[in-house]
């Protein structure tokens, strides 16, 4: 029998539908996948060579468990010039950023505790809110509001037990950026009411339009905020497994606890490869983005094509969130495009109550892909 704790958690939805894909690929099932959230992209070469070397070099053994000088002083440079965020080499740990979700949660909740979530939100929040004991408070979002929250919908959600809000801009599952504003009045809620915020910002550098803001840069923001980003999506590396956390000091001392009994720390020569991902060259990431803009613009196009479903022009991330008008549940609704379309997508429905009714669209993948399975998907729809 497991842990109550883990029965109250279903497993992640956007990966059990990812790995449906690959076992269906794997038995010679041909499957449009607009499923898994990773740039289809190869790392950049410069980026590999820099691990190659480290690792002929005879870097491989463990290091220090907040991560080598040297990284956490470019991530620092770098968190300090792009996020405005004033910080050093002292305030990073660096970490899987899905790992530091974890030990956020263990490490600053308690049973009963609340944590706010914009709902819909990324799969794994609520999770791992569940997993520390504590409770995903969801403050329902519209479709017509681009799906964001605003400060005064994130004040009736308050309670005495309110710790922590999560939130993630640019947004998966919906590509929406949220804009200084908005940010401006959470971050006063917070200062007023005493919350602290993790701030997903994992696909800061993929954005279209307006601009990407961290809550942490904000006066008086910078003690209560822990601020997630990493290489995984900016630079094509989601198997390499880097992320970082930015926070005050103690805060990467209390993490850092529970880095030293979990994965004692990164893998060395990826770490020695991302000061290369963030000093060297950075057209690679400026071509990435350039070609997910195009794509972005054309599978909006033809996803508004399709009758009976609209969609939001997503300023970020790599993700549409069309909704439809079906009579059908958005889980039904991704089995029936698996089997009658070949086409995976994610069901709205496991990003919270309010995605019931959309799906997510993943666009990182090729043009044909994108021509061809959303043309499976209308033929489909059509038929419901
Ligand atoms: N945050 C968000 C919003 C994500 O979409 C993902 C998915 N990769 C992660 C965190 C986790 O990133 P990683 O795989 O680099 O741990
Ligand atoms: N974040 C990606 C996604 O949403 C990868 C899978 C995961 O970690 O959830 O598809």
């Amino acid at each position: 029998m497991v842990s109550k704790r883990l029965m109250d958690v279903p497993e992640s939805g956007t990966v059990a539908i990812a790995n449906l894909v690959s076992q269906l690929k794997h038995d010679g099932v041909e499957i449009i996948s607009f499923s898994m959230g990773e740039p289809d992209f190869d790392t950049p070469g410069h980026i590999k060579e820099a691990c190659a070397r480290s690792l002929n070099g005879g870097f491989t053994h463990y290091t220090p468990s907040t991560g080598i000088p040297d990284l956490r002083k470019a991530i620092a440079e770098k968190t300090a010039r792009d996020n405005k965020i004033k910080c050093t080499a002292k305030n990073v740990l660096v970490t899987p950023t899905k790992h530091a979700l974890f030990m956020i949660a263990l490490a600053y909740l308690d049973p009963g505790d609340e944590v706010i979530l914009p709902d819909p939100a990324w799969v794994s929040y609520d999770a791992v809110i569940r997993l520390a004991g504590a409770k995903p408070v969801y403050v329902p979002t519209k479709f017509e509001d681009n799906f964001c929250m605003s400060a005064d919908m994130m004040a009736a959600a308050i309670t005495k037990d309110t710790k922590m809000v999560m939130l993630n801009s640019p947004s998966n599952p919906t590509g929406s950026v949220m804009h200084r504003d908005t940010l401006k009045g959470i971050a006063d809620l917070c200062i007023d009411k005493d919350i602290r915020v993790m701030s997903d910002e994992i696909y800061e550098d993929i954005i279209y339009e307006g601009e990407h803001i961290s809550i942490g840069s904000f006066d008086g923001m910078f003690d209560r905020t822990l601020t997630l980003s990493g290489l995984s999506k900016s630079y094509a590396m989601t198997g390499w497994r880097l992320g970082w956390m930015v926070a005050p000091e103690k805060d990467i001392a209390a993490v850092n606890k529970l880095q030293t009994h979990s994965i004692t720390c990164c893998t060395s020569f990826v770490q020695e490869a991302a000061v290369e991902a963030l000093r060297g060259t950075q057209e690679p990431k400026k071509k990435m983005v350039a070609e997910f803009r195009k794509r972005r613009n054309l599978a909006l196009d033809l996803i508004r094509d399709i009758k009976g479903v609209e969609c939001n022009s997503p300023e970020g991330a790599f993700y549409l969130f069309p909704r439809y008008n079906r009579n059908i549940s958005s889980d039904d609704l991704a089995v029936y495009l698996m089997r009658d379309a070949h086409v995976a997508i994610t069901p709205g429905r496991s990003f919270g109550p309010s995605g019931e009714g959309c799906f997510r669209l993943s666009y990182a993948t090729s043009e044909d892909n994108i021509i061809a399975g959303i043309e499976n998907i209308r033929k489909s729809l059509l038929k419901l």
